[in-house]
């Protein structure tokens, strides 16, 4: 049995007006469980997290909040990007990097990826970071190259010492968004290569404590076989994170 605690993160993107954040919270305090046992995350818009922040506590909602992006710079002049020395200052837990929206429509590459992986190790927060696969549908004969590469150029400036608080999302572009996630078989062999190219580039020890997620198509419905395999420590949710029954039954999953 997996020694890594599960993460479930649900990623709301650009969705929610802030009556329905906080019903959301409402709607999931007391059923959460022990965040020992499973870690339990939302992503949101930046405008909403110093707020979600302090609502969980004062709901006493073991939830973390992560931002859905950031910047790789404490402070300067970047009008327009979030601060990972703000969001740390105001209790966020992490955010997601890279995500595949960000590298198709905002022209993010492994290059800043890597940046913002720094910088969130740098200040205490935990980087959700997504691999991809540049690519547009499944492709078989290169389903061991693009993770590779992801990662290899993603996280090559990472401090080893830190490396552990690195969380991989193998969130595949073809299957983001689309009306069913990939067989088992891809998704357990996706994990296996990710935590080999984790060994490679920090060693064996360091990549069995990273915790790999699994998204794309994630539902109620196939939650819990893919929580079984064996190199997949969690969820990153998209559409299916929105309704908090939904999202309660996948928690419940892990
Ligand atoms: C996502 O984009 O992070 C995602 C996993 O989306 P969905 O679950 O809706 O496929």
């Amino acid at each position: 049995m997996s020694k890594r605690v599960p993460l479930i993160v649900g990623n709301w993107k650009t969705n929610k007006k802030v009556a329905e954040v906080y019903d959301f919270l409402q709607e999931i305090k007391g059923q959460l469980p022990d965040p020992k046992q499973v870690q339990v995350g939302i992503a949101a818009q930046d405008i909403y997290l110093h707020e979600m922040v302090k609502r969980s506590q004062e709901l006493d909602i073991p939830v973390d909040v992560f931002a859905e992006n950031i910047h790789w710079a404490d402070e300067g002049s970047y009008t327009g990007e979030t601060s990972p020395a703000a969001l740390a200052d105001i209790n966020v837990s992490g955010s997601i990097i890279g995500h595949y929206e960000r590298r198709k429509m905002f022209k993010e590459t492994n290059g800043s990826v890597g940046l913002k992986v720094t910088a969130s190790l740098r200040n205490g927060l935990v980087p959700v970071v997504a691999i991809a696969e540049d690519t547009t549908r499944y492709n078989p004969d290169d389903e061991d190259m693009a993770p590779l590469t992801e990662i290899a150029v993603g996280l090559a400036g990472v401090d080893k010492a830190k490396a552990e608080n690195i969380v991989i999302a193998y969130e595949p572009a073809w299957a983001i968004g689309a009306s069913e996630a990939p067989s088992l078989e891809v998704i357990e062999h996706a994990g296996r290569v990710i935590r080999n190219s984790l060994a490679i580039l920090f060693t064996q020890e360091v990549a069995d404590k990273i915790r790999i997620q699994y998204g794309g198509s994630v539902t109620p419905e196939n939650s819990k076989e893919i929580l079984g395999l064996e190199d997949i420590d969690g969820l990153l949710i998209g559409r299916a994170s929105l309704e908090p029954a939904a999202f309660l039954s996948m928690v419940k999953d892990a």
